[in-house]
């Protein structure tokens, strides 16, 4: 029986499709890329912004169609809040957040029952992390390691803490256990992933064993692990021992993406983001007195209901002075249900026009970052070949895209490259 899957927006999708992908392979499934072939259908989408939630839907009717006997099976945050529309639209096992590991289990009792299946918990505040299996697919090189699920802040435009529920953190053994497995099994990069790993370790025993103490003890215990990577940070979880892995592992990967959304400290304040533009800055400068070279990526709203231009020249501002390496620049989206939503919207064309310039501010800051190492040798760490083309295309510590024309494929390896206007793939 062949298997399709599919997910959507952030990194812990595509972690939990891993997973799943793994079962399913182990239960002697075959999987394929074209989903009219499949027999079984996972989708699972994203619901960060109105435009996710669209296109949720539009891949459950173009699954439904391509594939009308297939299982279509739908999770995660657009179904969490929406199971009822994703069951009519076509899903036929709809789950939210959880219970992702019965998944096999509700697929054979589909099988024999051929009656829909919602399972979506509605009260989502979760006592514990929902282990989900381990990965630990051959022959790659980057791996996404997911330490926590859920949010505790309610920043007022988000609508994440809703669907995915409060900070769980996965326990430390079980995370040690991922990561030697990945070591073993060849990975040479790690990326840790979750909602807001900044809560990481809050919900365990006494609340003391952070963020800092795990990467400390993923890196100690696996020496020849090449890369550990995070992904997002809101920079008020940037602590000492945080500060001290930066410092003491140079495996630790010099790029940060610590979010930032407005640099405006009183936008921030209407946003609810737990941190001022000052506090973000001083971060800034704990993390470059360690590593001056770091690059810092970042997220940035524009348009939020409350913003005004003055608000939006001193947010552009302030990301000039931060030299970010590169902003992911969102126009703001009413998410119903949250507290922004209640506040008047600003007019479309005016949001389109603050993101076309902070997008163009985020060109500048990515050439100027880029500048800063042409002519200097990098090692990097090849993932993708173009056997069409014969270029290997890889990324150095600090998250530049690097090409090199081979006639062999490059995959996996690790190479010194003289980083030129030329090879700068990105
Ligand atoms: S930190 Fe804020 S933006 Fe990020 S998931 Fe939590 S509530 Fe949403």
């Amino acid at each position: 029986m062949k298997f399709y899957l599919f997910s959507l927006g952030c990194k812990v999708n595509s972690y939990e499709n891993d997973l799943l992908r793994e079962e399913f392979l182990q239960k002697g499934l075959i999987e394929t890329d074209k989903p009219e072939e499949a027999m079984i259908i996972v989708l699972n989408p994203c619901s960060v912004t109105s435009t996710a939630d669209q296109k949720s839907r539009q891949h459950i009717r173009k699954f439904r169609r391509l594939s009308p006997k297939a299982i279509l099976v739908v999770m995660g945050c657009y179904s969490q809040k929406n199971f009822l529309e994703a069951s009519t639209i076509g899903a036929d096992i709809v789950l939210g957040t959880s219970h992702r590991k019965e998944i096999p289990a509700l697929i054979v009792r589909f099988e024999k029952e051929r009656k829909p299946i919602i399972l979506v918990d509605k009260d989502n505040r979760k006592e514990k992390y929902e282990e989900f299996g381990s990965f630990a697919l051959p022959d790659n090189t980057r791996a996404y390691l997911k330490i926590q699920d859920g949010c505790n802040y309610f920043c007022s435009y988000c609508l994440i803490p809703f669907v995915r529920g409060n900070s769980r953190s996965r326990s430390r053994e079980s995370v040690l256990r991922e990561a030697r497995l990945l070591v073993e099994k060849g990975y040479k990069e790690i990326v840790i992933t979750g909602i807001e790993i900044g809560f990481y370790g809050l919900d365990l025993s006494d609340g003391s064993y952070r963020l800092g103490n795990l990467l400390r003890d993923i890196l100690e215990e696996n020496p020849t692990l090449f890369r550990l990577r995070v992904s997002s940070l809101n920079p008020s979880e940037v602590d000492d021992s945080f500060l001290s892995v930066i410092r003491d592992f140079p495996a630790f990967s010099s790029h940060l993406h610590l979010s930032l959304q407005s640099g405006s400290t009183k936008v921030l304040k209407e946003m609810k983001r737990p941190y001022t533009a000052e506090e973000y800055y001083e971060k800034l400068q704990l993390i470059r007195a360690i590593r001056p070279e770091i690059a810092i990526t970042t997220d940035m709203i524009s348009g939020f209901p409350s913003e005004t231009e003055k608000d939006f020249l001193e947010s552009l501002d302030f990301a000039e002075k931060c030299h970010l390496a590169e902003i992911h620049c969102f126009p703001y989206s009413p998410r119903k249900g949250t507290f922004a939503y209640t506040l008047k919207d600003l007019p479309a064309e005016v949001k389109k026009n603050r993101n076309a310039r902070l997008i163009d501010l985020s060109k500048k800051l990515r050439e100027d970052y880029k500048e800063k190492f042409y002519g200097k040798e990098l090692d990097v760490l090849f993932e993708e070949y173009d056997e069409k083309k014969g270029i290997s295309y890889g990324h150095t510590s600090n998250f530049l895209l690097v090409k090199v024309t081979s006639k062999s494929n490059l995959h996996g390896q690790v190479k010194k490259v003289a980083y030129t206007k030329e090879n700068a793939a990105d």
